[in-house]
C-alpha cells in the first residue's frame, strides 16, 4: 500500500511513478505537482494535481481527454486498457453488455466522437464509488451528447478529476469516515415516495411520515434525544454535560418537490446525524447542546405554503394555514390529525431565542457555482430576498383573421413584452435575477387574439434595495406598456421576503473549519430560499454549501453529489463544532 508519506518522501521520479495510473497516460500532471510537496493531507495532494490540470494549456487538456479509452470501445474489447480503466469499466458491468446495450454504446461513441472530436468520459464508478449501472451510463451518455462542445470539454475535465479522486482513494486506501453512510441514508430515504416513478415527498403523506420515523430512528441510534413535534419536525438533541448550556441548531427539510432530488434538504439532516454518531462513538461531548432539526416542510408542494417546519420553530407559523386545502380538498388540520399530530400544540413549538447560540445549515448548492470553480464547499454570504407577483392582463379577444394589427388589444403580446422587460432589467443588477416561470392564456384558441393572459413574476437579489429598485422599475414599465397597448392589468403580490444576510462571526468560524480540512473558504450567495432564511428571524444563521454535480441541476432526479464531497463537508462541520465559540457581543 502507498501512503502520503511515501509520496512526500520519494524522489520526483518516484513520485511520478507512484501516481502513474491516476491521470490516464499523462505523467506530466504528477511531474508538475511534485514541486509542491510535501502535502499536508490527501486533500492537499488532490487539489495540487487538480491545479496543474486547471493551469495546463487547452492543447494539454484536450490531449489528456483524448488519452482516455471509449466506454466498452474497441480498446476495451481488445483488452488494451490500463489496469485502472479495466477495473472501472468492469465495476459498472460494461464488460457484460448485452448485444443491444453494446450496439447502443458503439453508436453513442461514434456520434459523440463525430460531434466533439474526443471520447466520452464518465467516472463510471459514480458518486459513491460503487459503480453506475449500464442504464445510468447510457442515459448520461445520450443526455451529454446534446451539450455544447465547450460545456462538454469542461465536464470531461471534471469527470477526469473525479476519476483521479477515486483512483487516489484506491491507491492510498482512503476510507471515508462519513460520506458513504450519508449517501446510503439519502438513498434509503429516497425509497419512500408518494410516486412509484420518482421521488416526491409531500407534507404529511405516508412517505413523509415514514421518512420522519426513519430519521428519528437514526437520530436515536446516534445518541440523540428525539421527538417529533406537532408540525412534523423531527428534533434530535445531542446533549451537553455543561450546566446551563445553550443550543446550537442545525438542520434542513425532509420534504421534496415533485420529482425531486435525493440530497436537497436531506443532506443537511443526514450529515449532522453522521457527525453526532461519530462524536457519540468517541464519547466526545460538546460544551453546548447540538440540535439537529429535520424540518417537515419547506417546499410548499401540498398546501402551496412554504417553510411550515421552520416557521413553527420561529413562532411565525400562520395558524390560518390549517384551513388551507390540498388538491384533493383535505385541509392541513385534517392531514395533521390523520398523522396523529395535535395542531393546537403548534404554537408551543416556538423556541426561545435566548436559548439559541445560532443556526448553521448544510445544503447542496442547487446551482453550478461551486462545480465550475472546482470547490467542494462554499460559505454562503446571504440568502437572496424575493418578490413574487401574479399579473393578470386583460385585452380584447377578437378574430385572428379580421382584426388589423394596429387595432388589437393582445394580452399575450403584452405578456411577451413584459417577459423581455424582466430579462433586460434583471440583467443589469448586482446579484439580481428575474423570472417569468408561469404563462397562461385562459381559454386561448389558435384563431383568437388572446383576450387575457396570466403570468408570474419572481425577482430575487442579495440586497433588498437592489431588488426593490428592480421591482419598482418593472412594475412601472408594466404599467406604461399596458397603457400603450390598452391592456388592463391587475397585479397581486404573492410574497415579499427580505434577504437574510449570514452572520459574519459564524461565516468566519465556518471559514476556519473549511480551511482546516484543506480547502479555501470560498464565499457565495444563495439564490434559493432555505430554512436558514426563516431561522434568521430568531437567531444568527450561516450556511455551508456542497457542490452540486450534473451542471448544478436540482429540483430534479438528476441532482447529484459525491461521497467524497459529503465526507469533506462532514469533516468541516465536525471541525466547526469542535472549534465553535459563541458570539461575544
Ligand atoms: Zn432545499
Amino acid at each position: 500500500m502507498t501512503t502520503l508519506s511515501d509520496l512526500n518522501s520519494s524522489s520526483d521520479i518516484g513520485f511520478v511513478d507512484l501516481l502513474h495510473g491516476i491521470y490516464e497516460h499523462s505523467p506530466w500532471i504528477a511531474q508538475r505537482a511534485a514541486a509542491a510537496r510535501p502535502f499536508e493531507s490527501i486533500t492537499a495532494l488532490k487539489r495540487a494535481l487538480q491545479h496543474v490540470l486547471a493551469q495546463a494549456s487547452p492543447a494539454e487538456q484536450l490531449g489528456l481527454i483524448r488519452a482516455h479509452p471509449e466506454l466498452a470501445g474497441k480498446a476495451a474489447i481488445a483488452g488494451q486498457l490500463t489496469a485502472e480503466s479495466t477495473r472501472e469499466q468492469a465495476k459498472s458491468g460494461l464488460n457484460l453488455c448485452n448485444p443491444e446495450e453494446f450496439s447502443t454504446l458503439q453508436r453513442l461513441n461514434q456520434d459523440y466522437n463525430a460531434k466533439f472530436g474526443f471520447p466520452f468520459i464518465l467516472a463510471v464508478k459514480g458518486p459513491t464509488g460503487a459503480g453506475l449501472t449500464r442504464q445510468d451510463i447510457i442515459t448520461t451518455f445520450a443526455r451529454r451528447l446534446k451539450n455544447r462542445r465547450a460545456d462538454e470539454l469542461a465536464e470531461s475535465l471534471r469527470q477526469i478529476k473525479r476519476i483521479a479522486e477515486l483512483r487516489l482513494n484506491d491507491l492510498l486506501d482512503v476510507r471515508l469516515a462519513f460520506g458513504p453512510a450519508i449517501m446510503q441514508h439519502a438513498e434509503t430515504l429516497a425509497s419512500w415516495s408518494d410516486s412509484a416513478y420518482n421521488l416526491t415527498c409531500a407534507y404529511m403523506t405516508l412517505a413523509h411520515r415514514q421518512t420522519a420515523d426513519q430519521l428519528a430512528e437514526w437520530m436515536r441510534e446516534a445518541g440523540m434525544q428525539v421527538h417529533i413535534d406537532a408540525v412534523g419536525n423531527v428534533v434530535g438533541r445531542y446533549l451537553s454535560d455543561e450546566p446551563g448550556a445553550k443550543t446550537l441548531m442545525t438542520g434542513s427539510h425532509y420534504d421534496t418537490v415533485r420529482n425531486g432530488g435525493k440530497y436537497d434538504g436531506r443532506l443537511g439532516i443526514l450529515l449532522p446525524i453522521a457527525v453526532v454518531r461519530h462524536l457519540q462513538q468517541r464519547g466526545e461531548k460538546l460544551p453546548f447542546h447540538f440540535e439537529v432539526v429535520a424540518f417537515a416542510e419547506e417546499e410548499g408542494v401540498r398546501f402551496k405554503s412554504t417553510f411550515l417546519g421552520s416557521t413553527a420553530v420561529t413562532g411565525k407559523f400562520d395558524l390560518s394555514l390549517l384551513e388551507q386545502r390540498d388538491a384533493e380538498g383535505v385541509s392541513m388540520r385534517d392531514a395533521l390529525a390523520a398523522a396523529g399530530h395535535d395542531a393546537t400544540a403548534i404554537a408551543a413549538i416556538a423556541r426561545d431565542p435566548a436559548d439559541l447560540l445560532g443556526y448553521v445549515e448544510v445544503h447542496i448548492e442547487q446551482g453550478p457555482v461551486l462545480l465550475e470553480r472546482d470547490s467542494p464547499l462554499g460559505i454562503v454570504t446571504a440568502i437572496a430576498g424575493s418578490s413574487r407577483y401574479l399579473l393578470k392582463l386583460g385585452g380584447l379577444a377578437s378574430h385572428a383573421g379580421t382584426t388589423p394589427m394596429g387595432m388589437r388589444r393582445d394580452a399575450a403580446s403584452a405578456a411577451a413584452e413584459i417577459i423581455l422587460l424582466v430579462e433586460q432589467r434583471c440583467s443589469q443588477g448586482e446579484a439580481l435575477v428575474g423570472t417569468v416561470g408561469q404563462l397562461h392564456v385562459p381559454n386561448g384558441s389558435v384563431n383568437v387574439i388572446a383576450g387575457a393572459c396570466q403570468l408570474s413574476l419572481d425577482i430575487r437579489a442579495a440586497s433588498d434595495t437592489v431588488r426593490q429598485a428592480a421591482v419598482d422599475d418593472i412594475l412601472e414599465g408594466v404599467a406604461a406598456l399596458c397603457a400603450r397597448r390598452q391592456i388592463d392589468v391587475d397585479i397581486e403580490l404573492l410574497l415579499s421576503a427580505s434577504a437574510a444576510p449570514c452572520a459574519p462571526w459564524l461565516m468566519a468560524q465556518l471559514g476556519e473549519a473549511v480551511e482546516s480540512v484543506g480547502l479555501e473558504p470560498y464565499r457565495l450567495l444563495s439564490g434559493a430560499g432555505h430554512d436558514a432564511m426563516a431561522m434568521a428571524a430568531i437567531t444568527d444563521v450561516a450556511m455551508l454549501f456542497t457542490r452540486c454535480g450534473n451542471g448544478g441541476i436540482s429540483h430534479n432526479p438528476l441532482e447529484t453529489m459525491t461521497a467524497d464531497d459529503a465526507d469533506i463537508a462532514a469533516h468541516a462541520l465536525l471541525a466547526f463544532l469542535r472549534q465553535f465559540q459563541p458570539r461575544t457581543t
